[in-house]
């Protein structure tokens, strides 16, 4: 709660905040705007990832002071003897990432937890979490006003309103509430946040080669169980023909939500080591239980999971158990995902842990 992380932030000198792999606006937002408020009380603060940052957030004031992890004897010294170490944003450790998660994890500091995601790991010595917020930011700006609001200067504010911008979709998601649109509003006056330029900076840099990464991508959609799942696919092929990054494909499963009577998107991400799916869903038909179930996880209405499998394997294997998750029976129509014995026995493996647990 935060009446147990603040006291913290305030009593502790020596900090490193990180978050998850592939970092996203709220990410980034939520990891500046509080390592800037530690360092206005006069803390030292280290901010650490796994992976950089991508190219749209990259004009946010002070991103420059992001560092990435690179087994250095000054990163191990930072992490290993900090007071406390913050992980924004994510609550499993493998989200922290590949390298970074052991020397966190390792690591005397105590671990705070700030994020608004289900059902966090019990790693944590200290939590301010919310999984009902917007985003993170949402919790981050609690906490800076709940100590002194007149800290929000021009860059704390935009870092804030750009990560709960690109958390809400724009302000559209479910979790904006009358809270958020009143933060908003604090943020734009106390940082004269021009909205316009944000937007702009966030999402109208694209190049024409991403324009048709979406086009070749929208091709691919497909329809299933009567129109209440869509999915689109993103082959690698598709990547190299295109120059795109997976980077680029962020929102694109938003399009197939668009359709009238679509209640789950999904998106399958062809990677070299496997297969990428993300999970969309509107109101109450939920997906991270069905994420979990591949070893996945993350809010309600919008969840991923990495699997270690062809892309062929896993849309078939996703399909097969889409009924369960979607409240179908098995035999609805448009359930023709045939199964290789390997396959259907691998699915059956999953659905059988995420049951025992
Ligand atoms: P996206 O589909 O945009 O990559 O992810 C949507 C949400 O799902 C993220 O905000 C994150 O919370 C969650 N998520 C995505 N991939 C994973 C994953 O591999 N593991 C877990 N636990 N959560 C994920
Ligand atoms: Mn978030």
């Amino acid at each position: 709660m935060i009446e147990d992380v603040l006291p913290l932030l305030l009593e502790k000198k020596r900090f490193v905040i990180t978050t998850h792999v592939r970092p996203d606006g709220d990410a980034i937002g939520s990891q500046l705007a509080l390592g800037q408020f530690l360092r206005k009380l006069g803390k030292q603060v280290a901010m650490i990832n796994n992976d950089a940052l991508p190219d749209n957030l990259a004009w946010l004031p002070g991103a420059d002071a992001i560092e990435i992890f690179n087994s250095s004897v000054a990163h191990h010294e930072h992490i290993g003897e900090a007071d406390v170490i913050v992980v924004v944003d994510t609550n499993a450790l493998n989200r922290v990432g590949k390298k970074l998660a052991r020397p966190v994890k390792n690591s005397g500091a105590l671990k705070v937890l700030i994020d608004h995601h289900t059902e966090p790991e019990t790693w944590f010595d200290h939590t301010y979490i919310c999984d009902t917020a917007s985003s993170t930011a949402e919790l981050i700006y609690e906490l800076i006003t709940a100590h002194n609001a007149d800290l929000i200067d021009s860059s704390i504010a935009q870092a804030l309103y750009a990560a709960i911008l690109t958390d809400t979709g724009s302000f559209r998601y479910s979790s904006v509430t009358p809270t958020v649109h009143r933060i908003v509003a604090d943020l734009l006056e106390r940082g004269s946040v021009a909205p316009a330029a944000v937007y702009a900076a966030l999402y109208e840099m694209r190049s024409p080669q991403w324009v048709r990464l979406l086009s070749q991508v929208l091709d691919t959609l497909t329809l299933r169980f009567d129109g209440v799942l869509s999915y689109l696919i993103i082959a690698r092929r598709v990547l190299q023909d295109t120059g795109g990054t997976t980077e680029d494909t962020e929102g694109f499963v938003s399009y197939g939500l668009a359709i009238e009577g679509v209640r789950v998107a999904l998106i399958f991400t062809e990677t070299l080591r496997g297969t990428k799916v993300s999970f969309r869903s509107k109101g109450d038909l939920h997906v991270h239980e069905w994420a979990r179930a591949f070893g996945g996880g993350g809010h309600r209405n919008a969840s991923g999971a990495f699997i270690r499998r062809p892309l062929e394997v896993v849309i078939d294997t996703v399909m097969a158990s889409a009924p369960r998750y979607l409240g179908l029976s098995d035999d609805e129509p448009g359930n023709d995902g045939v199964l290789s014995p390997e396959d259907a026995d691998y699915l059956s493996t999953l659905l059988d842990m995420k049951s025992q647990q």
